[in-house]
């Protein structure tokens, strides 16, 4: 991509709202936000400080929203934002974080730092100055709808083994259905298993759904990139098909930074709320345990642990439903040290696996949670985002661990009691 460093500073400045604002104003240098960052904590690199990442953002900020900052403009003494600074931040803008939020939760002033990070972004990629896996990615969204390439007879093909394997019918373009699936281009290409797993639980548990052949893709790969243009695309196409179908709910699937698009960004980027609500599969899985229509039967009694994908339960709120889901089918669950919203994440989010250049730095940083599984001694780790999946599953191979991961979905599907055996 070619690089605009005019358009990149406009775009960077247009991005300094009021809260960005008050960020930098907050900020006290304390750097305790590095403590909470594994690119800092297992590098001991200084660079990888999460308010450091920010530092363009915040010079254009003080420059331009500041007194002192206007006046040392004036008398030439302050320095301007060059097209060397967005070359030498780009690395540390888009390999160095997964807009995991950790450091937001440990600021003392409140500062959320994934949210200026994504800000940034914005002005990073107007610029032309982000990662080529990345603009590849946004590329085939745009143009195929799926950041991997998945085209719609892809997605068929997929079903039709499914159908095959469960003597299910999977529904397309239903009207009416009560819920329409979107399904991330991983699970369709590396985990297949979780579509079956949810085939199986709906059906047993009588709900009424539907794919749309319109937008089934879950992945918005404009939210990581840092491009509202290309991620309200991607969301409109969703909410469109949702609304032309009349569904009630869109489900997000088992992808971080697919729910964090569609049901928290999604109605500002498209400028209106929608004409549906918007939940994540491990809530309406949680939701249908409750009221008895999933109904589980048995218990696996090995060791297991929860990775919290930090898009689903940090960012999204989903906290308790992966447990009490969990405590229905695992009697061996056990919790990492720092657990829920104070995970760390894979190392792999927003964007990071979709970079080939960060794969040294991703593979390092999950030492992090090589040493949590370390300290339970669990061979089985169970987490709820394809993308955490593939992650977690390198970092496992790279680092040589005897540890599964599985899917939460499929975990529960392995203990779906069939409507047959029930005695209700
Ligand atoms: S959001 Fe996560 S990865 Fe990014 S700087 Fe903060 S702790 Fe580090
Ligand atoms: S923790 Fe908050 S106040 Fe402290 S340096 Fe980081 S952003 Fe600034």
């Amino acid at each position: 991509m070619e690089h605009d460093f005019a358009k990149g500073v406009e775009e960077l400045g247009l991005q300094i709202d009021s809260r960005i604002a008050a960020y930098f104003s907050s900020c006290i240098h304390c750097g305790l936000c590095a403590e909470a960052c594994l690119f800092y904590t297992e590098t001991d690199d200084p660079r990888y400080t999460p308010i450091y990442k920010l530092e363009p953002m915040r010079r254009l900020w003080k420059a331009q929203h500041t007194f002192w900052g206007k006046f040392a403009v004036k008398l030439g003494l302050s320095k301007p934002l060059t097209e060397q600074d967005f070359a030498d931040w780009e690395e540390l803008v888009y390999d160095s974080c997964t807009m995991c939020g950790r450091c937001s939760m440990v600021c003392p002033v409140g500062n959320d730092i994934a949210y200026m990070i994504r800000k940034e972004r914005e002005g990073f990629s107007s610029a032309g100055y982000s990662p080529v896996g990345m603009q590849e990615a946004t590329h085939r969204a745009l143009t195929i709808g799926s950041p991997m390439g998945v085209t719609l007879k892809t997605l068929r093909a997929a079903l039709a083994h499914v159908e095959k394997d469960t003597g299910l019918n999977i529904p397309m373009d239903q009207q009416g259905a009560d819920y329409m699936t979107l399904f991330s281009s991983m699970e369709i290409v590396n985990f297949p298993e979780y579509i079956e797993s949810l085939a199986r639980i709906f059906a047993a548990a009588g709900v009424s759904w539907t794919i749309s052949s319109e937008a089934f893709e879950a992945t918005n790969s404009g939210i990581q990139i840092g491009s509202h243009q290309a991620a309200a695309e991607l969301v409109g196409r969703v909410v469109n098909a949702a609304e032309s179908l009349g569904v009630k709910y869109v489900i997000s699937p088992e992808c971080g930074h697919a729910y964090s698009a569609i049901r928290w960004e999604g109605p500002n980027l498209i400028g209106r709320p929608y004409r549906f609500q918007v939940i994540h599969i491990l809530e309406l899985l949680d939701e249908l345990q409750k009221s008895g229509r999933l109904q589980l039967s048995g218990h696996t009694d090995t060791p297991l642990t929860f990775h919290d994908p930090c898009q689903i339960v940090r960012r999204g709120g989903v906290v308790e439903s992966p447990r009490d889901l969990l405590g229905k089918v695992a009697s061996g669950f056990v919790e990492m040290a720092d657990h829920g919203t104070m995970n760390w994440c894979c190392g792999g989010g927003g964007g990071v696996s979709a970079n080939e250049r960060a794969e040294e730095l991703r593979l390092k940083v999950f030492d992090r949670k090589r040493k949590q599984l370390d300290e339970l001694g669990v061979t089985t780790m169970v987490t709820a985002c394809a993308n955490c999946r593939i992650v977690l599953e390198e970092g496992i191979e790279d680092r040589e661990m005897n540890v599964e991961v599985i899917g939460l979905t499929e975990l529960l599907a392995e203990h779906l009691l069939l409507p047959e055996k029930r005695t209700d």
